[in-house]
C-alpha cells in the first residue's frame, strides 16, 4: 500500500495586531508558494491556515518524516512570509525563526512540527488541531480522553477493534527521554505523569499493533542557547474511525474547557477555548465585540433581560414614578383625583 506523510509545520512569523491574529497577505503568500511546490510534485496536497498569530502549513507528500526537502520548503515560506510581515509592520516579524541559516530540519530552529507517515485507508478521516497562547502539554488532557477514557470513547468498550486499548509515547521534556505506556494496563502510571503537563508531554499515540493514531508537536524539548524555543502554540494530528476513535469521540474532550498554561505573555493558567478558525484570534477581539469570549456576557444579558421583562409594568422593569412624568401617569392621576378618599 502507498505510504503518505502528513506534515504540519507552523511558525509565528508576525502577528496582526500584536500577537492576536494573522494578516491575510501572509496566508496568500504561503498558498502561492505551496501551489508551486504542488505543481512541481514536491507535495501531493496542502492546506494553509492559522491559529492566532501562527501560520500553519499542512502538507501531504511521499518523502517521509523529517524530509529535508519538505522542511526546507516550509522554512523558505516562513522566511519569505517574514519579509511580507516586515513590510506590513506586523508584530514580532520572524519571531519564531531563530537562525539565519537552515540546516536540514526546522526542528530546533523555532517552528513547530507534527508529522506522521501512514498507509492511507480507503477514507482517511484526519483532524488537525492547532492552539495558540499555550504549551505542548495542552494536548495531554484531550489525548487521554480520546484514547483511554471509556466515558469519553465508548468505542474502547464496545468496538472489538479498539478493545485492546492504545500505547502512549510520553516525553519527559527535562530529561529528553521517552517512555511508552499501555492503556488500560498502565493507565494510572500514565496519569501520574501526564497530569503534570508542563513536564511530561504525550508525543504520540499508537494502536497496540504499532499503527500511528495521533502525533503532537513537542518542540518545547529543543533547547537553544540555554532557553526553550518554539515553546508555545502546539499542533496535533489525530486519525479517526475504523479501529480508532470516532470523529465525535475525538472532539468530545473539548466540550470541557480544561485548564492550560500560556495565555497572556505565556505566563498564566487559563481555560482552553475551542473555536472555529474564523474565531481563532486569542485576544479580546479586533472586531470589538465579535469574539466568543463575550458569549457569556451576552448569555447573561439575555437571561437578565428575559427575567426582568416578565415584571411587565412593575418596577424595577418600569422606572420609578419620578421618571414617568411624560407618560400617561399625570392624566391617570388627574382622572382619579376625586376618587382618592
Ligand atoms: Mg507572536
Ligand atoms: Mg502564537
Amino acid at each position: 500500500m502507498d505510504k503518505i506523510t502528513i506534515s504540519v509545520i507552523k511558525a509565528d512569523i508576525g502577528g496582526y495586531v500584536g500577537h492576536s491574529s494573522m494578516h491575510p497577505n501572509i496566508i496568500t503568500n504561503a498558498i502561492q508558494s505551496l501551489e508551486k511546490a504542488k505543481g512541481k510534485g514536491t507535495i501531493v496536497d496542502f492546506h494553509v491556515t492559522h491559529c492566532g498569530d501562527d501560520l500553519d502549513l499542512i502538507l501531504t507528500h511521499r518523502l517521509g518524516e523529517n524530509a529535508g526537502d519538505i522542511h526546507k520548503l516550509c522554512w523558505d515560506i516562513f522566511v519569505d512570509c517574514t519579509e511580507v510581515a516586515k513590510e506590513l509592520k506586523l508584530y514580532g516579524a520572524g519571531q519564531d525563526l531563530l537562525s539565519d541559516a537552515f540546516s536540514g530540519n526546522v526542528k530546533g530552529l523555532g517552528p513547530g512540527v507534527a508529522e506522521m507517515t501512514i498507509e492511507e485507508r480507503k477514507s482517511e478521516p484526519v483532524i488537525i488541531f492547532a492552539a495558540d497562547k499555550t504549551s505542548p502539554g495542552s494536548w495531554n488532557f484531550p489525548l487521554y480522553k480520546m484514547f483511554a477514557d471509556p466515558f469519553n470513547t465508548i468505542g474502547l468498550v464496545i468496538d472489538p477493534s479498539m478493545h485492546e486499548g492504545f500505547s502512549f509515547d510520553v516525553l519527559d521534556i527535562f530529561e529528553n527521554k521517552t517512555v511508552t505506556l499501555n492503556c488500560p494496563e498502565e493507565m494510572y502510571d500514565l496519569l501520574v505523569l501526564i497530569g503534570a503537563s508542563e513536564h511530561y508531554i504525550i508525543k504520540g499515540v499508537r494502536k497496540k499493533t504499532g499503527q500511528i493514531a495521533a502525533v503532537t508537536s513537542t518542540q518545547k524539548v529543543n533547547l537553544m542557547a540555554g532557553r526553550y524555543v518554539g515553546k508555545d502554540d502546539p499542533v496535533m494530528i489525530v486519525r479517526c474511525q475504523s479501529g480508532l476513535p470516532a470523529v465525535g469521540e475525538v472532539l468530545e474532550p473539548f466540550s470541557m474547557s480544561y485548564m492550560v498554561t500560556g495565555w497572556m505573555r505565556g505566563s498564566h493558567w487559563g481555560p482552553f477555548m475551542p473555536v472555529s478558525v474564523e474565531d481563532a484570534n486569542p485576544t479580546r477581539p479586533r472586531d470589538m465585540f465579535a469574539d466568543p469570549s463575550y458569549d457569556l456576557a451576552r448569555n447573561q444579558a439575555n437571561e437578565v433581560a428575559n427575567y426582568i421583562r416578565r415584571h411587565g409594568p412593575f418596577e424595577p422593569q418600569r422606572l420609578p414614578l419620578s421618571d414617568m412624568e411624560y407618560t400617561t401617569l399625570p392624566q391617570v392621576l388627574k382622572k382619579l383625583k376625586d376618587k382618592f378618599k
